[in-house]
């Protein structure tokens, strides 16, 4: 057997970074990979999905310039669209192999198990060390649809092998991985049916982010069905027939499956080193990312981290930092995130509702994008800035933006809120005119005593 100073299994977003580290610092690593360097974000996620947005939302622009005056015809090149995506995710594998390698981190393609406590092996390569991170991710949740297992489906991690675009295009989840590679479909020019079991896309959000949402995916032709559980899925002459509750039938040519994650942890039989996992797969983890075994640790999607790659790349400096005996915690920042769908959801921080559930005399306002100059002019009026503060001290609690490049706007919150700060300071903040964030002042100052 095998002795490392450390064993970091998966190379997320995570793993790869706490890999080199712990490799330059003098210690011998060895990171243990079963499928394509880089984990979903690379390969199967963030990368792939933004790069296939690229192409989507520019041709979706295209066309929604009418409303400023410009008449355009937008086609999509969709093979070249996905060689594209398929040559940039390439391009970040390459560079990961080149910083494993450069800093000296032992990479070994297999899929690793313990064998025994803080063992790990793959094939006939056996490993132990003193310290091991788990970072092993998570896939797609398929869910029990009769028929649907003899199918050809696709899920995130087939989606971007595909090379011709279907005419039809039936996905089955409203979350933000239906809905992004929904959108993107329609606006490459398939005609796409989204089923969602709720009664609103994206759920866990505000009721009003689901709204403004839905009215976009309306004006780019897709038919959105509601509460629509689906029964029986089969498939004949290249064709999907959907079956949904109450027996109405959707056909289609691509059947892409998106109804949530589960954590990538049975094949690691963690049980065989002391490490438990809860009721859905997930690692068990303490405030310091520590699992029920002594020296083995857990971070990122495969620990209930919130799902993110900014999350799983901050929790390898907080693990970085922890392993040199320092205070970070497992979530000891203000959470941002993003659906890049047309218009883009930006969050920060706490909901007015969650802020409420948690006992804070929160305050909320907001205005809407018709009210902001830029916009007006922009032509990209849909959507509303809101903001959450702590009635007792004034203080940015959370955020939730809906509009033209939310995602880039809300780290004015993100960036406010872990400095501390209060809404007069962004009342006190002169934004440059004519821009979105010039809405922002303005919103704080409603938060002035009436
Ligand atoms: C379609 C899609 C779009 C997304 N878009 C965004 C986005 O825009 N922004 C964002 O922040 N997040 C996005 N995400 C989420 C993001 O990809 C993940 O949260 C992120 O990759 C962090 O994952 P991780 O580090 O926990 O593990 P992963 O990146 O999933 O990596 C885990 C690695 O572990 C390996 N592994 C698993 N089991 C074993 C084993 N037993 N032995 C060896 N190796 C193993 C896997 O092969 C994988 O390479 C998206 C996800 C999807 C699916």
């Amino acid at each position: 057997m095998k002795q490392a100073d450390a064993i970091v299994i998966g190379s997320g977003q995570g793993g790869v970074p706490l890999s080199v580290e712990l490799a330059k610092s003098g210690k011998q690593v060895v990171l243990f990979e079963r499928g394509e360097l880089g984990g979903s974000c690379i390969n199967y996620g963030c990368t792939p999905s933004k790069s296939f947005l690229a192409a989507a939302h520019n041709a979706g622009r295209a066309r929604l310039a009418k409303n400023v005056g410009v008449r355009a015809t937008a086609e999509v090149d969709f093979p070249f669209v996905m060689n594209r995506l398929r040559g940039i995710r390439q391009s970040f594998r390459d560079e990961i192999e080149k910083r494993l390698s450069d800093a000296g981190a032992e990479l070994i393609h297999g899929e690793a198990a313990f064998t025994g406590e803080r063992v790990v092996a793959a094939g006939d390569v056996e490993v132990t060390a003193p310290v091991i991170v788990i970072n092993t991710g998570t896939s797609a949740t398929i869910p029990k649809v009769a028929g649907l297992a003899d199918t050809p489906f696709l899920t995130n991690k087939s989606f971007f092998d595909q090379t011709s675009l279907p005419k039809r295009f039936l996905v089955l989840g409203g979350g933000y991985i239906g809905l992004e590679l929904g959108q993107g479909m329609a606006r490459a020019g398939s005609k796409v049916t989204i089923f969602h079991n709720a009664d609103r896309v994206l759920n866990n959000e505000e009721a009003d982010v689901s709204a403004r949402l839905q009215d976009a995916l309306r004006e780019d032709g897709i038919d959105l069905q509601f509460n629509a559980g689906v029964s029986r899925v089969s498939y004949s002459g290249s064709v999907f027939s959907v079956e949904v509750e109450g027996g109405k039938r959707y056909e289609g040519e691509q059947f892409l499956v998106a109804t949530g994650r589960t954590p990538n942890t049975a094949a690691l039989h963690c049980e065989r080193s002391g490490i438990e996992l809860d009721q859905r797969g997930f690692v068990k983890i303490d405030e310091q990312f520590r699992t029920t075994c002594k020296g083995v640790y857990a971070i990122a999607d495969a620990a209930g981290q919130p799902a993110f790659t900014h999350v799983s790349w901050e929790d390898y400096r907080r693990m970085a930092d922890i392993l040199k005996g320092g205070s970070r915690t497992r979530d000891d920042r203000v959470l941002g995130y993003a659906v890049f769908t047309e218009p883009q959801v930006g969050r920060a921080g706490l909901t007015y509702d969650q802020a409420i559930k948690k006992g804070v005399r929160a305050r909320k306002e907001e205005i809407p994008l018709s009210d902001v100059a830029r916009a007006i002019e922009w032509g990209q009026e849909r959507g509303f800035y809101r903001m959450v503060v702590d009635g007792d001290t004034d203080r940015i609690i959370g955020a939730t933006l809906v509009g033209y490049e939310a995602a880039e706007i809300v780290h004015v919150f993100i960036a406010l809120m872990q400095a501390g700060s209060t809404w007069k300071a962004l009342d006190e903040s002169v934004h440059i005119h004519p821009t979105y964030c010039e809405g922002l002042p303005t919103l704080a100052r409603m938060f002035e005593p009436k």
